[in-house]
């Protein structure tokens, strides 16, 4: 059959109808499911409000600050600080958080409602039509944007979600569920690249005037610009976050308070000590302070409101509905870290994920830059946002490849362990100088 007598069936415009006629009819289902959330979010019962007076971590954090072994060193501080890595047990540590799970709380999006599967062509269809478009508060239509269907990303789950004793899904993304919410795929967090420092949080590349929104409610305890910073310290001695806010949230976890950070903005809407709540907009994306590109770098920080006590976000903000995340940790035989081994995800023989270990430098003053593991999972890779199912997965160390099958289950942490030989050498990375290296 040559092009001129293509039947209608398999035209464009035809595919067009179809999809058209698919996302109306889902996003009209979804709606009117809508209407009766069924019950079936569990709540940990372990958040409590954290201390507003005198918490004892401020005197951590100062602490920190005042030590030259952690603090970011400056003209007059050498780089000579080291830290051989930490021994991490096979097991779990006996002093894991375990929540009691109980009580039930009504979601619009129970992890069985179907949601629009979409093949995006290689031309994305333009159109205007009733594409359900999620927000915070739930699912709305959106008929002015003629590019909803190649921005679509499924429904987020309800926070706070915690299907399983360690997991603590408290936080939705620092942006409107509309708006592009996966994080920049080769610049995960505890990794490095080639060129930049090791990334203490996530980078969700949006628009300039893209609306920030607040991940959790709480207190804003720190809104400025990067010259507040400098002038004030607040931020350790880090002027790299530019526009940048952090919230101290209203709970806690294994008695340390969360908080978190939204830096880059090219506009903070919100004071110093002011209440926002869950999806309240705090600021716009911008590109200030050291940037490649608009986007909003996005942190957790647990214990300390501190550069030195990141978590790895994604183990934070609740997945899509039907999607899982992955955590693991890649170790030697002594039980130690094994840093920048390269971590793929993969089904039916194709790639749906990668990222790496997280980073340890071993060089000599940027022992630093190390990230944080989660308290709960001790874990040195994450991969957020995989699709339920079967999946196999791989640790790439040095020339040896190592498999795993893995069952992604939906709304929760499904880990995996890679022992592997002895570590390989370390990787040596660029040592930063001041505070011009690029990536935050
Ligand atoms: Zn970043």
């Amino acid at each position: 059959m040559g092009k001129q007598n293509r039947s209608f069936l398999r035209s464009a415009n035809f595919q067009g109808l179809l999809v058209l006629s698919l996302v109306t009819t889902i996003g009209a289902f979804v709606l009117m499911n809508n209407e009766k959330p069924p019950q079936y979010i569990v709540r940990p019962v372990q958040i409590q409000p954290t201390q507003s007076v005198a918490p004892e971590w401020r005197s951590a954090l100062e602490n920190e600050i005042l030590n030259p072994a952690t603090a970011e060193p400056t003209q007059d501080i050498p780089t000579v600080e080291y830290l051989p890595p930490p021994t991490i047990p096979f097991e779990l540590p006996s002093t894991v958080e375990v929540f009691d799970v109980q009580d039930v709380e009504a979601s619009p999006f129970p992890s069985s409602t179907p949601y629009p599967t979409l093949e995006i062509p290689a031309t994305p269809i333009e159109y205007r039509g009733a594409t359900p478009v999620p927000s915070p508060e739930g699912i709305e239509q959106d008929f002015s944007d003629a590019t909803a269907v190649a921005q679509y990303a499924p429904p987020l789950e309800q926070v706070p979600l915690s299907l399983q004793p360690n997991d603590h899904f408290y936080m939705i993304r620092p942006v409107d569920a509309s708006a592009n919410n996966e994080q920049l795929f080769y610049y995960p967090y505890g990794s490095a690249g080639q060129v930049f420092r090791v990334h203490h949080g996530i980078d969700i590349p949006n628009p300039i005037g893209e609306r920030v929104v607040a991940a959790q409610s709480g207190t804003v305890v720190w809104a400025a610009s990067t010259a507040q910073d400098v002038k004030e310290g607040v931020l350790e001695i880090y002027t790299v976050y530019g526009n940048v806010v952090v919230i101290e949230h209203d709970f806690s976890i294994g008695g340390k308070p969360v908080y978190s950070l939204y830096a880059h903005m090219s506009a903070i809407l919100v004071d110093k000590g002011q209440r926002v709540e869950i999806g309240q907009v705090i600021g716009l994306v911008g590109d200030t302070g050291f940037v490649t590109g608009a986007h909003v770098h996005f942190e957790v920080r647990v214990g300390v409101n501190s550069y030195f006590s990141t978590r790895n976000p994604l183990l934070w903000m609740a997945p899509y509905i039907n999607h899982g995340v992955v955590a693991g940790r890649v170790v030697d035989s002594s039980g130690r870290f094994v840093d920048n081994a390269i971590i793929q995800i993969n089904r039916g023989g194709r790639r749906v994920d990668s990222t790496t270990s997280y980073i340890q430098p071993k060089q000599e003053g940027v022992a630093r830059y190390h990230v944080v593991p989660d308290d709960n999972w001790q874990e040195n890779f994450v991969l957020g946002d995989v699709p339920e199912g079967e999946y196999q997965i791989v640790a790439l160390v040095g020339q040896q490849r190592y498999t795993q099958t893995i069952t992604v289950r939906a709304s929760m942490v499904n880990f995996v362990e890679f022992m592997v030989g002895p570590a390989a050498p370390a990787t040596p990375i660029p040592l930063e100088s001041g505070e011009g290296t690029e990536g935050n």
